[in-house]
């Protein structure tokens, strides 16, 4: 995980447009989240498993199912259906982790650092 096109003492809050859901592109899900996710839908892990997740590509583990225009599976317009319980990824970008160029599509707006840490989206 790394990190770009920060200013210096800035965080960015969420701005809920939904973009990140929509980018192509693996979402990770450990097991922990999955038995989270799973209790949160009020589902079986293994009917879980089975309806929203992927083998991710290097065959590393478990990702969430893409639509075939590549949004997220649990993209409900903006919203996100798993919200409270959404994996580390959702809830790390853009703070925790981000890429080069994200800013041109991500709406999150800088603000002043708060004392204790970083938000999550
Ligand atoms: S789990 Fe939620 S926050 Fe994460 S990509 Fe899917 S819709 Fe977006
Ligand atoms: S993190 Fe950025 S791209 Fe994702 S929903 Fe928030 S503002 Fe949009």
């Amino acid at each position: 995980m790394s990190l770009h096109d920060m200013e210096e003492g800035m965080e960015y809050l969420c701005q809920r447009c939904g973009n990140c859901c929509r980018w192509p592109g693996e979402v990770p899900v450990s097991d922990a989240e999955i038995a989270r996710i799973a209790e949160f839908l009020g589902m079986e892990q293994d009917d879980f498993i089975a309806r929203y997740t992927d083998v991710r590509l290097n065959r590393s583990g478990l990702t969430l199912v893409s639509r075939p225009n590549h949004e997220c599976i649990f993209l409900d317009g903006i919203d996100c259906r798993i919200n409270p319980v959404k994996p580390v990824q959702c809830a790390g970008f853009p703070n925790q982790w981000n890429f080069p160029g994200w800013r041109q599509t991500c709406e999150a707006i800088a603000v002043p650092r708060r004392e204790g840490g970083i938000v999550e989206s």
